[in-house]
């Protein structure tokens, strides 16, 4: 047995991974991370599961317990994922972190009736670009008539159950789904045949509405992480912290405030930080730092809780003056023992990146 104590070393701690989910409008983006979360709080625990302002975290041990038999945490040292909960491809193109996209990791939802629509196409685009690993959520399985619905279980188990019709009508939207991939460049296969998902997307057949599959996408989106996204999560978790504003908004009593996603570092109460405007970069210092109250009403939370430090992976309501002209989509750093114009700098420059990227897309 490891002892638990000799591994926290200051440096090379890693950082959950950041998931967006992306997809054509209605294919079920919303319905996908509520039954992430809802099986979270099923596996009773409510208290481990947090959400998060504008982000869900869910820790290796709650997807060890949805995903059962499929995930043995001793795989894993990466500590969970990170759900984004602003689905759609705009935010995904316009929440960029440092290097690139702010997600490190996708889920492209495709419903298997619907198959391939714009968004999915422009969805797609943005992928390759980003060079963002994905898989590819084959939703809405248990709309294939004559379907015997589950509950959240793995896809074979559910399979099982069906009939061979069934089975065999599925497979065909399923092979549809991977003959598109291939169309649009991308070598694909049902997830369970993929050796290698650095050249082959892994297709994950599953229901967002009634839980099945979901236990799969986990266990990939996990193995992903840790195959290929390892290295990029290794982060000073003391050093001063970096994240992307999500959205700016008024919040009573505490006047205007950042929801905002920390990807790097720490960031701490009284931390002095910059911010992008409208105009110029913001220079300001947190006067608090807020959480939701650990849920009862999944979504409805609306009380907070101050915290004094936020590491990185992890969502956040930062309140501090002076954030009138802060911008969605900007980024924030915190200052502490680096040269304040060098950090403005910094801010600047990466403005300036993003309006030549939305530009581009324009
Ligand atoms: P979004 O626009 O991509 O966020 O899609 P939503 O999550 O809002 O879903 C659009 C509609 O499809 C809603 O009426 C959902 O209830 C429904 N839906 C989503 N996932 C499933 C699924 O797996 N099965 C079924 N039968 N309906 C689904």
């Amino acid at each position: 047995q490891p002892d638990p104590d000799a591994q926290s070393q200051p440096t090379g701690q890693l950082r959950t991974p950041i998931v967006a989910v992306l997809g054509h409008v209605d294919h079920g983006k919303t319905t996908l991370l509520d039954t992430i979360r809802g099986s979270a709080v099923t596996e009773g625990e409510a208290g481990a599961i947090t959400q998060h302002i504008g982000s869900t975290a869910v820790p290796l041990s709650v997807i060890s317990d949805i995903a059962g038999k499929l995930v043995d945490p001793d795989d894993f040292d990466l500590p969970g994922l990170l759900f984004i909960d602003t689905p759609g491809h705009h935010s995904f193109s316009t929440l960029r972190s440092r290097g690139g996209a702010l997600a490190d990791i996708a889920i492209l939802v495709v419903d298997v009736n619907d198959g391939f629509q714009p968004q999915t196409l422009e969805a797609l685009d943005i992928l390759k670009r980003t060079q963002t690993p994905f898989v590819v959520a084959a939703n809405k399985a248990d709309t294939v008539p004559g379907w015997n619905p589950g509950d959240t279980e793995p896809i074979q188990q559910a399979i099982e159950r069906q009939n061979d019709r069934v089975e065999s009508d599925l497979n065909e939207k399923l092979y549809e789904i991977i003959g598109k991939l291939s169309d649009n460049g991308f070598s694909a296969d049902m997830y369970w045949r993929v050796q290698n998902f650095q050249n082959n997307i892994g297709v994950v057949p599953l229901s967002a509405m009634t839980g099945e599959g979901i236990p799969d996408l986990l266990t990939v989106l996990m193995g992903l992480s840790q195959r290929f996204l390892k290295a990029e999560m290794s982060i000073d978790v003391g050093g001063p912290g970096a994240g992307t504003v999500l959205e700016v908004t008024e919040e009573r009593g505490f006047g205007t405030t950042l929801d905002a996603i920390i990807y790097d570092g720490t960031i701490r109460e009284d931390d002095q930080i910059v911010v992008g405007g409208v105009n110029e970069p913001i220079v300001t210092e947190v006067r608090a730092l807020l959480k939701p109250k650990p849920l009862s009403e999944i979504r409805t939370e609306k009380e907070f809780e101050t915290v004094e430090e936020i590491a990185a992976a992890d969502g956040v309501k930062i309140a501090a003056p002076d954030l009138d002209d802060a911008m969605a989509g900007a980024p924030i750093r915190v200052v502490r023992d680096q040269d304040l114009d060098d950090v403005i700098a910094d801010v600047r420059k990466e403005l300036a990146e993003i309006e030549v990227q939305t530009e581009e897309e324009g």
